[in-house]
């Protein structure tokens, strides 16, 4: 049978790491979300429309085709057929994400195409972003709520960015989080069923094995 995993939580909470392991160990299909949300920025940036515009993201929501990839071991994003996996990962659209995902239009669109993904998925897949648990897939089988204290985050942030200023990230981070905190379509939430996971005294190993457990129970 085909299982599905949500997992939710903010950034530098171990939440790719985690759901890639899990979905390689379980043999299942996996989706990055905040990379489509990157992808769909990072079309706005190359098209010249400004992120802040809702009007304009509104409007050219429709026009980027975003593909993702589903294999654990692999992920793929391409936008137009391009690959996508270097850009999306700039300060310039990390800094801009939030905005564009808050616009209505592009949740529309980006919920809806992973739903698809997920009804495609015929051995299962685990599912990682903000609103999975609440929104995209409130049926999952299972629903995890990652967290962790603002310093484990932006260590862990830091680090990936080799040598990144440690205050400077966790600032970025802080006001990300925020802003997708409190946004008023789908915000960054736990769902009311979700088991919440606090990742600080964690090691990335710990985590992925507390999820296998949970999923095989
Ligand atoms: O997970 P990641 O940090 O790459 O996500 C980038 C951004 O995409 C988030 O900060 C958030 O603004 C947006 N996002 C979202 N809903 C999701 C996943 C990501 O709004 N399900």
């Amino acid at each position: 049978e085909s299982v599905i995993v949500a997992i939710d939580g903010p950034s530098g909470t171990g939440k790719s790491s985690t759901s890639k392991a899990v979905a390689a160990k379980l043999g299942l299909s996996y989706l990055d979300t905040g990379a489509q949300y990157r992808a769909i920025t990072w079309w706005m940036i190359s098209n010249g429309i400004d992120a802040n515009d809702a009007d304009a993201v509104a409007d050219a929501a429709g026009k980027p085709v975003i593909v993702s990839g589903t294999d654990p071991s692999r992920p793929t994003i391409t936008v137009d057929g391009v690959d996508a996996s270097g850009p999306i990962r700039t300060e310039e659209v990390t800094s801009r994400v939030s905005a564009v995902s808050a616009v209505p239009e592009v949740r529309a669109l980006i919920t809806e195409l992973q739903r698809s993904i997920a009804r495609g998925a015929a051995g299962g897949i685990v599912v990682e972003g903000r609103d999975i648990g609440t929104t995209v897939l409130p049926d999952a089988d299972l629903k995890i709520f990652l967290t962790a204290s603002p310093e484990a985050r932006a260590a862990r942030r830091s680090g990936e960015l080799k040598g990144a200023d440690v205050r400077a990230t966790r600032e970025a981070l802080v006001k990300r989080d925020a802003a997708d905190s409190s946004r008023k379509t789908s915000p960054l939430a736990k769902a009311g069923d979700a088991v919440e996971v606090d990742t600080t005294e964690l090691t990335l190993d710990q985590v992925i094995e507390c999820v296998v457990t949970l999923v095989e129970e």
